[in-house]
């Protein structure tokens, strides 16, 4: 908040003082620009003045004749006639102007002289081939100082409203901007001690920055929710399944201790203990495995891989003479190949026809087809167990999601499918199931192919 403020008010000021600067300026221009407009205007008045009576002054065997129409002051511009020697024959000079200033024929210049100098123009008027008469205009310079005056008092009043109005607007327009932000940062805290992860910043819709960076920060806040339900709900789960072996452990362990008298009896007990072991311990197995994965620890090796030749290697090695299960593998004649991590890729495939082989009728079948489809291989596994009842199609690839423990002898830990689909969409695949209830299931991967078709 503290941060926010300062925020606003750096860029107040900085707007603020960028618009003082501005407008000093424009001050400075102004001054500039009417100084000039008044020179300007003045040289115009002073050559409009001699030129009208340029035409109306001659010398006639040295003595000076002027027409009816000669005025000796014209707006401002008092007109003076010297001989050629430079000696004033006619004309009233304005107060305190240096008469004998040189002449110089058709220049416009300033002469210092008065209170403020004069503006000061000759034309030599010749008559015959030498003689002539000099006819000068001279005007007091106009006095710039009541236009500066006036200029910096209508300044001084305006100014000060100005930038105080720059100064409001301003802090409102970036107190709007930034308001946004404080939502972002209390979201963000709240958030962060862990108060309220369902928080979103939840501004209306607008298309700007401000807009943009709320809408990614209520994304991103609804990933970590996401995230923190399913690490919750991961824990749970694993819990729960650690806890059930233990238990059955725990209460063996109790019944051998107290109850059990003969060596019979604590055979049994320690059978029981074993396979419950032997549970806990494939359950950790599978844990890492899962948090390898998604620590991205287990990176993928990839190498090429006779896709074809491992999918026959896990067939002949699956057991399916217990179930009376026969298994037939259709595969093209030429090898497939993959660029794939070939330990992550077998678990897939054992994976798909362990649970074939746990879910399948007994003396049933399973076939493995093994195909190409353009950029990608097919691998189905299809059985006609028992089936999946559509409403948990969706949900089997879950974490410890198993349709139901009492549908089959051998329990297992709801695990296999979900690594299934990692390591598939790890190596850019994509998985699907078809099935039907007591009809059987069919279970697809598709992998980007690698390498074509065998050549050796
Ligand atoms: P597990 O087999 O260890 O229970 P999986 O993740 O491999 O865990 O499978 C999740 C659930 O999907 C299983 O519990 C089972 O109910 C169902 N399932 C998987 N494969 C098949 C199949 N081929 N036929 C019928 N159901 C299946």
């Amino acid at each position: 908040m503290k941060r926010n403020l300062s925020m606003k008010l750096k860029l107040t000021l900085w707007f603020t003082s960028f618009m003082a600067l501005l407008a000093a300026v424009c001050l400075v221009l102004i001054l500039f620009t009417s100084s000039y407009v008044t020179r300007s205007e003045a040289f115009r008045v002073l050559d409009t003045a001699v030129r009208s009576n340029l035409t109306r002054v001659s010398s006639e065997d040295g003595s000076l004749s002027l027409d009816t129409g000669f005025q000796f002051y014209v707006n401002g511009v008092y007109m003076l006639l010297y001989n050629s020697g430079g000696a004033l024959l006619s004309g009233q000079t304005p107060p305190g102007f240096p008469v004998n200033a040189p002449l110089e024929n058709g220049l416009t210049r300033f002469v210092e002289g008065g209170e403020d100098g004069f503006y000061v123009q000759d034309f030599w008027v010749p008559s015959g081939w030498e003689d002539g008469v000099w006819l000068r205009g001279a005007m007091v310079c106009p006095n710039p100082g009541q236009t500066v005056s006036s200029i910096l008092s209508m300044f001084a009043i305006v100014i000060p409203f100005f930038i105080l109005a720059a100064a409001a607007g301003g802090y409102w327009i970036v107190r709007r901007a930034l308001a946004p932000i404080s939502y972002i940062t209390d979201a963000a805290d709240s958030i962060r001690e862990g108060q309220d992860l369902t928080r979103r910043i939840g501004l209306p819709p607008r298309s700007d920055e401000v807009g943009r960076l709320a809408n990614a920060f209520d994304r991103m806040f609804e990933r970590l929710e996401q995230a923190f339900e399913a690490e919750k709900q991961f824990t749970s789960d694993a819990s729960h399944e650690l806890r059930t072996p233990t238990s059955v452990i725990l209460a063996q362990c109790d019944y051998a201790e107290k109850r059990a008298d003969t060596l019979e009896e604590y055979r049994e007990a320690i059978t029981v203990i074993r396979r419950q072991a032997g549970k806990m311990s494939l359950l950790i197995e599978r844990l890492l495995d899962m948090t390898r994965l998604d620590l991205g620890t287990q990176r993928l090796r990839r190498e090429t891989v006779n896709f074809s030749e491992m999918v026959s290697v896990i067939c002949e090695e699956q057991d399916t003479m217990a179930r009376g299960i026969s298994l037939r593998l259709q595969k093209p004649k030429e090898d497939l190949y993959l660029e794939a991590d070939p330990f992550l890729l077998s678990r897939v495939v054992g994976n798909l026809l362990d649970n074939a082989r746990k879910y399948g009728r007994e003396n049933g079948y399973i076939e493995v087809r093994l195909s190409r489809q353009e950029a990608s291989v097919l691998l189905e596994v299809e059985d006609n167990g028992i089936g999946i009842p559509p409403e948990h199609l969706e949900r089997i690839w879950g974490r410890f999601y198993q349709v139901g423990q009492s549908r089959h002898g051998e329990s297992g830990l709801g695990l296999g499918l979900s690594m299934v689909r990692q390591i598939v969409q790890l190596h850019g695949g994509r998985v699907q199931v078809r099935s039907q209830p007591d009809q059987g299931s069919c279970f697809s991967i598709w992998l980007p192919a690698g390498g074509a078709s065998a050549e050796t």
